[in-house]
Order: structure tokens, then C-alpha cells, then sequence
């Protein structure tokens, strides 16, 4: 079936430099060389695979925009199809424009995620790295980058894959045991297919094991910040921010916008929610704002409370603490250059000495002291073992992981029925549903209305 050309701008919505506009299709190179009329005069269709021409868009007489092309012939390109993508000036309107006059000589325009999914549709990359190509757009910090880039290359896949072959040996082997009991014996096999499993399950727990870490990473911590007024919490947010000020969001939804900061500290990222900006913004002075800090703080996987260590805890302190319980908590004693009057030992005995999560640090905001210790204490707090942003898998995608769960737990009840010495085609039905489930990982077992959903969660133009 021939499918349809399709075109989008590929940069972002805003005047820039440039912009660029994507055609693919079998009538990439018509519908450009319609509108494209070259400096020497040459059609695109006479031209080379990989090459740049200078030349300007063209409607009928009126010439539209200056514009560089780029002509890639099929197979050798993102689409895997005929693809011309057209540099021009990066005015939104002048943009917009191309494209529609794109569209009006042949192209139609292509759903969010379209170039991506023919390239998976046209057996480019498979389902992973598709996924990993929206990740890295959406990358914020080093190790979504990494781990993203690592995946669109191939090795989860090719890791996914080696042990779907595992897999599917076996279910081959009890099939035609079970076909042909004269010509193959199956009397040692349960032990040996217990052994595959068990190595089997090693890999996928290790893969599995990789996706908290990514999560945490690839997304961040989400961080409150509580406090008295004045305990510092401004200071310290000053402090790790450091030269390292990243983005501001403003997260829609509440009554009033709040603030939140996004923080890389030693590569980890925090999302943090500052309640005194709560505060400010509605204007209740000398309140701790506890309602609207509470609703935060039950959302949170980290809450930083900040005490100032040279005065006295007080019955807001009382209050505040009354909310934490339950959370992750690092309690920071701050000025801890001034004379102290709180001390760890206080915290805790108010905080009550149950308290599963509670880390009490002291720090100075104003002298910069503590800042690593409190690093180390979000590391050891959320992280299993050592966090690697090397050459290792991660899993960052929830699908993934899901699908990871299904094939282990599979795995597992082959083993189960191997100890509970059941018929062997037994095996095969568990071994399958965990060969299935590892192919919806990388797109060879899912259904169209899957990948239609996942590709409508990528940008336009991609
Ligand atoms: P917030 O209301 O909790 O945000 O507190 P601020 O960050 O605005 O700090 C309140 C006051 O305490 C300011 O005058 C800061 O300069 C001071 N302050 C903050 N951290 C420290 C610290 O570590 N040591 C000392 N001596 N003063 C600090």
C-alpha cells in the first residue's frame, strides 16, 4: 500500500534562527521539487542522495522564503523513506506558511510522533529505541541524556532480544519433544530448564533492579521545602542552587502558581516545591501556611525542613513536624555557625524516635558547610547501591518496567511448575507469556492501538 507524504515543522513553535520543515513519503521529492526552485535551476529529483541546495519556496510566481534543502533518498534516512527537509528563516509566520503551501502542492500533515513511527512501522528501530528518541527530546539532566542515547542505540533491545532467543529455544525444544517423545527424551530436561530460568531471571531482575534508580534519575526527586520563616530555607535553596540554576516551571492547577526550582546536585535531580513561596504569594505573614504546605508535603518523595539551630523549637516547629511524619525527611539544622540552641537529639526526641526516614544535618547556609553531607544523605536515601550513569542499561520507561514484572513473574511460575514436577507444556504456556510480554518491550508483540498511543505522546514533527 502506498502511503501518505507527510510534512510538519520539525523545530519548535517559536521565531528562531531557523526552522526546519520535514517531508517523507514516496512524493517528498515532487511535492518539494513543486515549490523549490533551485539557484542552478536543477530539479531535486536529478539530484544525489545526501546533498544541500540553495534555492528559494516558491508559490506560483510568489516567492515565499530563502531557503537551504536537504534531500534524502530512501532507504538512508530517519523514515527510511524519500525525505526533504527545507531550512528556512525561523519567523513563525513565514515558518507556517512553507508548510502550508507544503501541504497545498501534495503533503499532508503528519499526526505527532509520525516520522518516529515509520521508522519503527518500516523496521528502522524497533518500539525502545522509538521510545528513547522522545526521552532524549525530553532529557533535563546528564543521565536522561546518557541513558536515553545508550537505549536508542540498541542495547536494551539487544539485551531483550538475546533472551527472548533463549526463550523461544526452549518452547521449540518442549514443543517438538512433546511432538516427537521417541526421538527426544525430556527426562533430565526439567533441571536443566530450571537452570536456563534461573540464569534467565538474574538478567531481568538486574534489568528491573536498573528502574528505580532511572526513574528517580531520569525524573527526580520531588522536594518540599518547610520551615519557620527566617530558619533559612531561601539561603539554602540559594546555596545548592549555586551557579547550577536550572529550570523554573510553573505548575499549573493550584489557586495561585507556585514555584518550583529544578536542582542538579551531583547529577541528581530535585524538583523542589518552596512553601515559603506559598507563603509569600498569599500574602499571610508570619503564618506557616500549614494547609497549603501540607498538600504538598503528602506528594512529595523527599521533604527538606529547615530549622534554625540558634533559636528554640516553638509549637510551630511542633505543628510542622506533626506533618512529616511518615515522609522521607532530612531535617537540616541551619546556621550552624551561630551559637546552637537546637540540637539533634531535641528533633528527634519530637519527632518521636520511630521515625523511619528522618536524617538531621547540620548545615550553614550562609557559610556553604554541610552541602555535600546533605547530597550524600538524598543519595543514600533514594538510591539502591552506587548510581551509575556509565555504560549500563537502565530502565526509565514504565512500560518497560511493567513488562519486565510480567516476563519475570512468568519465569517464575515456570519454575514453580518444575518444582511442582507438572506435564511440560506446562512450561511452554508460562515461557510464552514471558517471551510475549519481553517483545512488547521491543514493539514485536504489541498491538496497533498500543504503538498509535504511544507514538500520539510524541511532539509534532518528530
Ligand atoms: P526563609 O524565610 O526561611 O527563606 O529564610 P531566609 O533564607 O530568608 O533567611 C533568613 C535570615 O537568616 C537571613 O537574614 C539570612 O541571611 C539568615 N541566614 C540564613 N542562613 C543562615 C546561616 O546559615 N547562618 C547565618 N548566620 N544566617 C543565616
Amino acid at each position: 500500500m502506498k502511503s501518505e507524504t507527510i510534512a510538519a515543522i520539525a523545530t519548535g513553535l517559536t521565531n528562531a534562527g531557523i526552522s526546519v520543515i520535514r517531508i517523507s513519503g514516496e512524493e517528498a521529492i515532487s511535492v518539494a521539487d513543486r515549490i523549490f526552485c533551485a539557484k542552478g535551476g536543477k530539479k531535486l529529483a536529478e539530484q544525489k542522495s545526501h546533498t544541500i541546495h540553495y534555492g528559494t519556496i516558491c508559490d506560483g510566481d510568489e516567492v515565499i522564503d530563502e531557503v537551504i534543502v536537504l534531500l534524502m533518498r530512501a532507504p538512508a534516512s530517519y523514515t527510511t523513506e524519500d525525505t526533504v527537509e527545507i531550512d528556512c528563516h525561523g519567523g513563525m509566520f513565514v515558518t507556517k506558511k512553507i508548510l502550508e503551501t507544503v501541504i497545498r502542492y501534495g503533503a499532508v500533515p503528519a499526526s505527532p510522533g509520525e516520522f518516529t513511527k515509520r521508522a519503527f512501522l518500516n523496521g528502522r528501530i524497533d518500539l525502545s529505541q522509538a521510545e528513547s528518541v522522545m526521552d532524549l527530546i525530553q532529557a533535563k539532566n546528564e543521565f536522561a541524556r546518557k541513558s536515553s542515547i545508550y537505549q536508542l542505540s540498541g542495547t536494551l533491545s539487544k539485551e531483550i532480544k538475546k533472551i527472548r532467543e533463549v526463550i523461544l529455544h526452549e518452547i521449540a525444544f518442549i514443543e517438538s519433544a512433546l511432538d516427537d517423545p521417541e526421538h527426544t527424551s525430556l527426562d533430565d530436561y526439567p533441571q536443566k530448564l530450571h537452570n536456563i530460568v534461573d540464569n534467565l531471571l538474574i538478567s531481568l531482575e538486574k534489568l528491573l533492579a536498573s528502574s528505580d534508580n532511572g526513574k528517580l534519575l531520569k525524573e527526580g526527586i520531588s522536594t518540599v521545602i518547610v520551615g519557620k520563616p527566617n530558619a533559612g530555607k531561601s539561603s539554602f535553596l540559594n546555596t545548592i542552587l549555586g551557579e547550577e540554576r536550572a529550570i523554573v516551571t510553573d505548575i499549573a492547577g493550584t489557586t495561585r502558581d507556585i514555584l518550583e526550582e529544578q536542582i542538579q546536585l551531583d547529577g541528581i535531580l530535585l524538583n523542589i516545591i518552596d512553601t515559603a513561596g506559598i507563603r509569600k504569594t498569599e500574602d499571610i505573614v508570619e503564618k506557616i501556611g500549614v494547609d497549603r504546605a501540607k498538600q504538598y508535603v503528602d506528594k512529595a518523595d523527599l521533604v527538606i525542613y529547615v530549622v534554625d539551630s540558634s533559636t528554640a523549637l516553638d509549637e510551630n516547629d511542633d505543628e510542622i513536624m506533626e506533618l512529616l511524619k511518615e515522609h522521607k525527611v532530612i531535617v537540616l539544622l541551619n546556621k550552624s555557625d551561630l551559637n546552637p540552641i537546637t540540637t539533634e537529639q531535641q528533633i528527634r526526641s519530637r519527632m518521636g524516635e520511630d521515625h523511619k526516614f528522618c536524617a538531621v544535618l547540620s548545615v550553614s547556609a550562609k557559610c556553604h558547610t554541610g552541602i555535600e553531607t546533605f547530597s550524600q544523605t538524598v543519595q543514600d536515601m533514594f538510591f539502591h547501591g552506587e548510581i551509575n550513569m556509565n555504560e549500563e542499561i537502565s530502565i526509565t520507561n514504565i512500560r518497560h518496567k511493567t513488562a519486565l514484572q510480567e516476563a519475570i513473574s512468568g519465569l517464575k511460575l515456570v519454575e514453580q511448575s518444575i518444582r511442582d514436577r507438572m506435564p511440560e507444556d506446562f512450561y511452554s504456556i508460562d515461557l510464552m507469556h514471558a517471551y510475549e510480554s519481553l517483545g512488547s518491550i521491543t514493539g514485536e508483540s504489541v498491538g496497533e492501538d498500543l504503538v498509535n498511543e504511544i507514538f500520539s505522546k510524541f511532539c509534532m514533527g518528530k
